[in-house]
C-alpha cells in the first residue's frame, strides 16, 4: 500500500484518505494558487499507527523518498549545513477539528543547519527565531514539554535550556529522527483527550484517524516584508461579502493561532505589502468561484511573495451562512437548491436565541468583539472543569484569558464564553460560533487575576452572574432582559425557497393565542397539536378543575365542567382567530388526573387526602389517562367538544370564516374505544354546530393503535403519531425517567447511538410508524397523517417522515423554521439522482 503523495500528484484519494488539508493544498497545485510543495501522508497510515502503535512498514522509506524529491524540487537539502530545507509537519484530519491536533514548524534546523540558514538568508536573528520556535514547539508537542516552560521571549540557549532541563536529553539533532518524532506526535496527537472530547460533541468517528502534510516551509518572520494571516472571502459572522481577516507582519502562523500577538486588521497589509495583498484578494476570488463557498484560508508572505497554507469551507454563524448562501444564489455561483441544502437546520436555531432587549437601559461594564453571537447569562468560571461542574447547579459563563483546545469541554458546558484576549479568529471565537454559542472575545478592558475578575469598577468572584451579548460584543454585569429573537431578510429568503422545494407541511404545536401567533409568523401551516391540559392551570381554573376531579358523581363533575367550559371557549376562539384560515388540530384530556392534584402529603383535609390516595396509580403513564378517562368520565370530553364547537360558531359569525376544526383523541390503542368517542363527538357537535364541517382522529402512539391502524383508520379522518409516547411504549423506556437514568450510561457506552427521544428510533419506532401508514391507508387511501411528537422538530427525524409520506410534521414554534428547511432538504434528496 502507497502511503505518501506528492502535492501535485494526481491520486483517487479524496478527503478521507488524504484529509481536509491535503486535499485542499494538492486541489490549490492544480489549479495554479502559489503553494509551497510538500506531501500527504494518507489517513491510512495513521489508522495503521493507531492499530500497531508504530508506523507502518515502507512508511519510512517513501517519506524519504518524497523528501528527496522536495530537495530536487526546492534546491535545499535536508539538514544541510549550508543551505537546509525546512519543513512543517501539519495534522489534517476529513473533518475539520480546529486546533485539536498538533501541528510543528521549522522542522530541519539543527545547530549546524541554523548556521547555514543564517548565512544563506544573511539574517542571523531570523535563523534564530526559527531554530528557539522549533525546539519550543517540538518540546511542547513531542516530548510532552508543558507550554509554561517556554516563553516567546527566550532566545535559543534558554528554549533548548528549558528542552532539556524538562526532558533530560540534548535537543535531537538528527533532522530525519525530527521528522519522523513529529510525523508520531501528529498521529499521537489524534488519541488526545481534547481531540477525543471534540469528536465527542461533533459526533466524528474516533477511527477516521488524521493525515499529515509535510509542507516545505515558507517564512513569514522574515521582517517587515513578511507576515502571516488567515481570511474569510466573506465575513463568517454575518456573510457579508468582501474580504475579511487578520494580518500579522513578521510573524509565524502559530502566533495568531495561539494569540501570543494580537493581529491587525487585513487592511493593514494593502499599505504594507499592496502587490501580496492584491495577489491575495485575486486568489481568494478565484477560491471562492472554484468551491462555490465560502474560502477560510491561511497564508504567508514570505519576502512579498504570497503562498496558500490552506482553504477550507468556512465555519460560520447561521447569520452569514443565510447571507452567504442567499447572495451566492443571487450571484448565481450556485442555485436556490444548493443554497437550501447547504444551510445545517440545526444551525438555524442560533437565530432564534432570544437577544438582549435593544429597548432596555442598560449599564455595559465592558465591550469586546461580537465573535459569535446571541445571548447568554450565567454565573462566571475560571477555568473548564469548573465550568462543567458548576453547569450542572445552573447556567454558567466560561471567562479566560483566552480560550485553548484544552477548555473544549468547558465551552460545551457554559452558555457562552468571554475572553480577555484573541480577535475574530481566536479559538474562542471560531469554536463558539461553530458549537452556535454565545462569545466575546478581546475584551481587554476585563482583568483577570486568579478567580477574581474586574469589570468595568465591578469586582466580581466566580459564581457572580454577567450577561454577554454575542451579536455586539458588550457585557453586562448580572442579568439583562431578553427579547424574542428577530428574523432577517436572509432568513425569509431561504425559506420561502425551501416552501418551493418541500413536500411536507409544517405544523406547530402550540396551546395558547400567543405562541399560535408566534408560530404563524415562522410559517406554520396550522396547529398540528394543541394540548388542552395546559388550559386547566391557572389561579381561576384549578380550584374547579380539582373540585371537577374530587366531585363524588356525575351531578358534581358536570356542575364544575359547566364553570370551566367558558374559559374552554375562549382559549378556543383565541387559538382559532390566531391561525384563521388554517387547520386547528384539538387534543382532547390527556394526562392522568392526578397531576391536577397537590401532593397527599401537602394536604390536610382527610376526604381530599383519601381521594388523592384512591387516584394514586404505580405506573400513571400506563394507567387512567388519554381517552380511557374520555371514556371512563365522558362529560369531561363532553364539555371540551362543546366548548370547541361553541368557540367555532363564536368566531365564525364573527369573522365570517368557519376555523378548519380536528379533534383529536389521545392513546387509542382499539377501534372501538375510538368509535365510541367518535360517536361522542358527533352527538355533541350535532347540538352545537351541525352545519360546521370538522374532522375526528387520534393520535397513534401506542403500538397496538400502528399495528392495528387498518381498523382504526376505519373511524378515523387523520392520524398524528404521538411519538413521544410511542417512543415510551415501544422501547419501554420511561419518558419521565430515562434520560436522567440509565440511558445516559446507554448512550456514553454506545449502547444506542441516539437519545430515541429526541431523534426518532427509525428502526423500532420508525417501523410501526410504517406500518400504520401503510395499513391506515390501506382502508383510507385518503386518511390524513402527521406527527406531532417531539421528533417532528428533529431534521432527520423530519427526513423519514418525508419518506413516509406524512402530509405534515408539527413541532414547537421555535422550530418551525428548521422544520421548514430540513422538509425541503428531505425533499432535495429524495429527488437526487443517484450517484
Ligand atoms: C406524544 O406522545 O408524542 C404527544 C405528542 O403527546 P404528549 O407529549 O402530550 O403525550
Ligand atoms: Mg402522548
Amino acid at each position: 500500500m502507497r502511503y505518501v503523495f506528492d502535492f501535485d500528484e494526481p491520486t483517487d484519494g479524496g478527503r478521507e484518505l488524504l484529509g481536509g488539508k491535503g486535499v485542499g493544498l494538492a486541489e490549490m497545485t492544480r489549479m495554479g494558487v502559489p503553494v509551497p510543495a510538500g506531501f500527504t501522508i494518507t489517513t491510512d497510515a495513521c489508522r495503521a499507527f493507531l492499530a500497531s502503535r508504530d508506523l507502518p512498514d515502507g512508511l519510512e522509506a517513501e517519506v524519504d523518498e518524497h523528501i528527496r524529491r522536495l530537495e530536487e524540487r526546492t534546491g535545499k537539502r535536508f539538514g544541510s549545513p549550508d543551505d537546509p530545507l525546512l519543513v512543517s509537519v501539519r495534522s489534517g484530519a476529513a473533518v475539520s477539528m480546529p486546533g485539536m491536533m498538533d501541528t510543528i514548524l521549522n522542522v530541519g534546523l539543527n545547530d549546524e543547519a541554523v548556521q547555514g540558514l543564517a548565512r544563506k538568508t544573511g539574517d542571523e536573528s531570523f535563523a534564530n527565531d526559527c531554530y528557539r520556535r522549533l525546539i519550543q514547539m517540538y518540546g511542547e508537542t513531542v516530548d510532552g514539554v508543558p507550554h509554561d516552560r517556554f516563553s516567546a521571549d527566550d532566545d535559543v540557549e534558554r528554549a533548548r535550556a528549558a528542552y532539556t532541563a524538562a526532558t533530560g536529553d540534548e535537543f535531537p539533532q538528527d533532522v530525519r529522527d525530527q521528522l519522523r518524532r513529529a510525523i508520531l506526535a501528529v498521529f499521537e496527537s489524534w488519541s488526545s483527550p481534547r481531540a477525543q472530547v471534540y469528536r465527542r460533541a461533533h459526533e466524528i468517528p474516533d477511527d477516521l484517524g488524521t493525515a499529515v502534510n509535510v509542507v516545505q516551509m515558507v517564512f513569514g518572520n522574515k521582517g517587515d516584508r513578511s507576515g502571516t494571516g488567515v481570511a474569510f472571502t466573506r465575513d463568517p459572522s454575518t456573510g457579508e461579502q468582501g474580504l475579511y481577516g487578520e494580518f500579522l507582519a513578521n510573524a509565524q502562523g502559530e502566533d495568531v493561532v495561539a494569540g501570543i500577538r494580537t493581529p491587525q486588521p487585513l487592511r493593514v497589509m494593502r499599505e504594507s505589502l499592496p502587490n501580496a495583498f492584491d495577489q491575495l484578494v485575486e486568489t481568494m476570488r478565484r477560491l471562492e468561484e472554484h468551491y462555490r463557498d465560502v474560502q477560510d484560508i491561511e497564508f504567508t508572505v514570505d519576502d512579498e511573495q504570497l503562498y496558500l497554507l490552506q482553504t477550507r469551507s468556512a465555519k460560520r454563524t447561521a447569520a452569514a451562512a443565510l447571507k452567504a448562501a442567499a447572495s451566492m444564489a443571487d450571484e448565481g455561483l450556485i442555485t436556490r437548491e444548493e443554497a437550501v441544502a447547504r444551510i445545517d437546520p440545526a444551525q438555524l436555531d442560533q437565530l432564534l436565541h432570544p437577544m438582549i432587549d435593544p429597548a432596555a437601559e442598560l449599564e455595559v461594564a465592558a465591550k469586546g468583539l461580537n465573535a459569535s453571537p446571541g445571548a447568554a447569562s450565567g454565573g462566571i468560571v475560571f477555568d473548564a472543569d469548573t465550568a462543567v461542574e458548576r453547569a450542572k447547579a445552573g447556567p454558567v459563563v466560561l471567562v479566560r484569558y483566552e480560550t485553548t483546545p484544552d477548555d473544549i469541554h468547558g465551552m460545551i458546558a457554559a452558555q457562552g464564553v468571554l475572553t480577555v484576549h484573541g480577535g475574530m479568529t481566536s479559538h474562542a471565537a471560531v469554536v463558539a460560533r461553530g458549537m452556535g454559542k454565545p462569545c466575546v472575545a478581546g475584551c481587554e478592558e476585563l482583568a483577570l487575576e486568579g478567580t477574581t475578575a474586574r469589570l468595568g469598577g465591578h469586582e466580581l468572584h466566580e459564581g457572580d452572574v454577567i450577561t454577554i451579548d454575542g451579536g455586539t460584543g458588550r457585557v453586562f454585569v448580572g442579568e439583562v432582559p431578553l427579547v424574542p429573537p428577530q428574523i432577517n431578510e436572509d432568513f425569509e429568503t431561504i425559506l420561502a425557497w425551501a416552501d418551493d422545494i418541500r413536500r411536507l407541511k409544517v405544523r406547530a404545536n402550540a396551546d395558547n393565542p400567543a405562541d399560535a401567533r408566534r408560530a404563524r409568523e415562522f410559517g406554520a401551516q396550522g396547529i398540528g397539536l394543541c394540548r388542552t391540559e395546559h388550559m386547566f392551570f391557572g389561579d381561576e381554573r384549578l380550584p374547579v378543575m380539582q373540585e371537577m376531579i374530587l366531585a363524588d358523581g356525575e351531578r358534581g363533575r358536570r356542575a364544575a365542567l359547566d364553570r370551566l367550559l367558558p374559559f374552554q371557549q375562549s382559549d378556543f376562539e383565541g387559538i382559532f382567530e390566531a391561525m384563521a384560515g388554517l387547520p386547528v388540530t384539538i387534543r382532547l384530556l390527556d394526562p392522568p388526573l392526578h397531576e391536577f392534584l397537590p401532593a397527599e402529603g401537602e394536604v390536610t383535609d382527610a376526604r381530599l387526602r383519601k381521594r388523592i390516595r384512591a387516584l394514586h396509580e404505580a405506573n400513571p403513564m400506563l394507567g387512567t389517562r388519554g381517552c380511557r378517562l374520555g371514556l371512563q368520565f365522558p362529560e369531561i370530553y363532553e364539555m371540551q367538544i362543546r366548548a370547541i364547537a361553541r368557540a367555532a360558531l363564536a368566531v365564525q359569525e364573527r369573522t365570517g370564516d368557519a376555523p378548519c376544526v380536528e379533534v383529536m383523541h389521545p392513546l387509542v390503542g382499539f377501534r372501538e374505544e375510538l368509535a365510541r368517542l367518535r360517536d361522542l363527538t358527533e352527538s355533541v357537535w350535532a347540538e352545537e354546530a351541525p352545519d360546521l364541517e370538522h374532522l375526528v382522529g387520534t393520535m397513534i402512539e401506542v403500538p397496538r393503535a400502528a399495528l392495528r391502524a387498518d381498523e382504526i383508520a376505519e373511524v378515523a379522518d387523520f392520524f398524528s403519531f404521538g411519538t413521544n409516547d410511542l417512543t415510551q411504549t415501544t422501547l419501554a423506556f420511561s419518558r419521565d425517567d430515562a434520560e436522567g437514568k440509565f440511558l445516559t450510561h446507554y448512550l456514553s457506552h454506545g449502547v444506542i447511538e441516539r437519545n430515541p427521544f429526541e431523534t426518532l428510533d427509525i428502526d423500532g419506532v420508525g417501523d410501526l410508524m410504517r406500518i400504520a401508514v401503510e395499513r391506515g391507508r390501506a382502508t383510507k387511501p385518503d386518511l390524513k397523517l402527521g406527527i406531532c411528537g417531539e421528533h417532528g422538530g428533529d431534521a432527520q427525524s423530519i427526513a423519514f417522515c418525508d419518506e413516509l409520506g406524512l402530509d405534515y410534521v408539527s413541532c414547537s414554534p421555535f422550530r418551525v423554521p428548521l422544520a421548514r428547511l430540513a422538509s425541503a432538504q428531505a425533499a432535495l434528496r429524495e429527488t437526487a439522482v443517484p450517484a
